[in-house]
């Protein structure tokens, strides 16, 4: 459906010249896939979703949508809709209004719009809010008129630019739910924007992690949490013990990363040999779980996050730390 293909994207800026957004950025998305570009703030994220919708043009490179050289059309003309991190909804309309706009902008007939408008209200489940107006909805509510008004007119894109960020926590998981199911059940592709490692691994059937411009890792989440690429991946996506050294048997892995998770923390006695000792020097209850660090005896620290919850470890206590040797993930960088 998309095939972004070595898109380079640089801004003039009057302080520092040129800013880098994206270099040489190449992959292709499927039709019908929810696709996730993850990355920390200023990584470029934002910049992507915008050559996609049209609203930037790139610098060097090319991109197709289904197909089709996008590079000459102006936004209107792309099949894609972008739903915006501040909703934009219009105040002096009804939901209904604001949902039929885009319909009326694009002439469709009066008898279809208001059919699509039943229909794609009742997809996001506000049929019977349709008389009022933005004002008198909540924040999770808004959040649906908006929804609702970027899928009326059928883009075969959808783009969201953290569509979920103004939200509070519980609404925001009702929400990742939510988008899921209408992505399911409309067909249509989904491409997200976020800094938010939990929502992308939760909704994503594939990720992009970037950072500085670059894509560094394309997976399902499944995959990029197992598997990162690199040390970066490693440390973004979940929590990760990395630790620096040369590996026996080989040449090229400069470090080597365990999840906490995955490490295992046992009182030590003379009997018991782990792979390093240590003393806990943190004890952090987390209800589900307990997070422990630990001071090692040879230098630098571990995470370890068990789910024991019945014989909590103290700080002060001496213990070794264990895992399988296949949860060990090799980085290169
Ligand atoms: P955030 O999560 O904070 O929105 P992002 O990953 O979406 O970040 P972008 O907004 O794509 O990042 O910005 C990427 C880089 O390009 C940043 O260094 C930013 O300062 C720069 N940038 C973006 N737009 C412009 C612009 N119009 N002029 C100059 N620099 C820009």
């Amino acid at each position: 459906m998309i095939d972004i293909h070595r898109v380079t994207k640089s801004f003039a800026t009057k302080a520092a010249g040129f800013v880098n957004a994206l270099n040489q950025v190449s992959f292709q998305i499927g039709d019908g896939e929810f696709f996730t570009l993850l990355g920390p703030s200023g990584c470029g994220k934002t910049t992507l979703l915008r050559i996609v919708a049209g609203f930037e043009a790139p610098t060097t490179g090319k991109l197709l949508i289904g197909g089709v050289d996008a590079g000459a059309l102006p936004p209107q003309k792309r099949p894609v809709n972008t739903v915006f991190q501040s909703y934009a909804l219009f105040p002096h309309m009804t939901v209904a209004e604001n949902v039929a706009f885009g319909l009326e902008m694009r002439g469709v007939a009066r008898p279809d719009i208001e059919r699509r408008v039943k229909d794609v209200l009742s997809l996001v489940k506000l049929e019977p809010l349709a008389s009022r107006s933005p004002r008198q909805l909540s924040g999770g509510q808004q959040q649906r008129v908006a929804l609702a008004r970027a899928l009326a007119p059928r883009p075969k894109v959808l783009l969201l630019d953290e569509p979920l960020s103004a939200l509070d926590l519980k609404l925001r998981k009702e929400m990742q739910t939510e988008l899921k199911r209408l992505q399911r059940e409309t067909g249509i592709t989904f491409v997200l924007v976020t800094h938010d490692q939990e929502e992308a691994l939760a909704m994503s059937d594939r990720i992009a992690v970037m950072s500085a411009g670059s894509v560094l890792q394309i997976g399902e989440p499944k995959q990029i949490y197992e598997y990162p690429a690199n040390r970066f991946v490693a440390d973004f996506i979940g929590e990760s013990n990395v630790i620096p050294g040369a590996l026996f048997g080989r040449a090229t892995a400069s470090a080597v990363s365990v999840r906490p998770e995955r490490i295992e923390l046992s009182c030590a006695s003379n009997s018991r040999q782990g792979r390093v000792n240590g003393t806990i020097v943190s004890v952090t209850f987390l209800g589900l779980d307990t997070l422990y660090e630990v001071e090692l005896e040879k230098g630098g620290r571990l995470r370890s996050r068990s789910r024991a919850t019945d014989k909590i470890l103290a700080t002060g206590q001496a213990v070794v730390a264990d895992w399988p040797d296949s949860v060990e993930r090799h980085l290169e960088n």
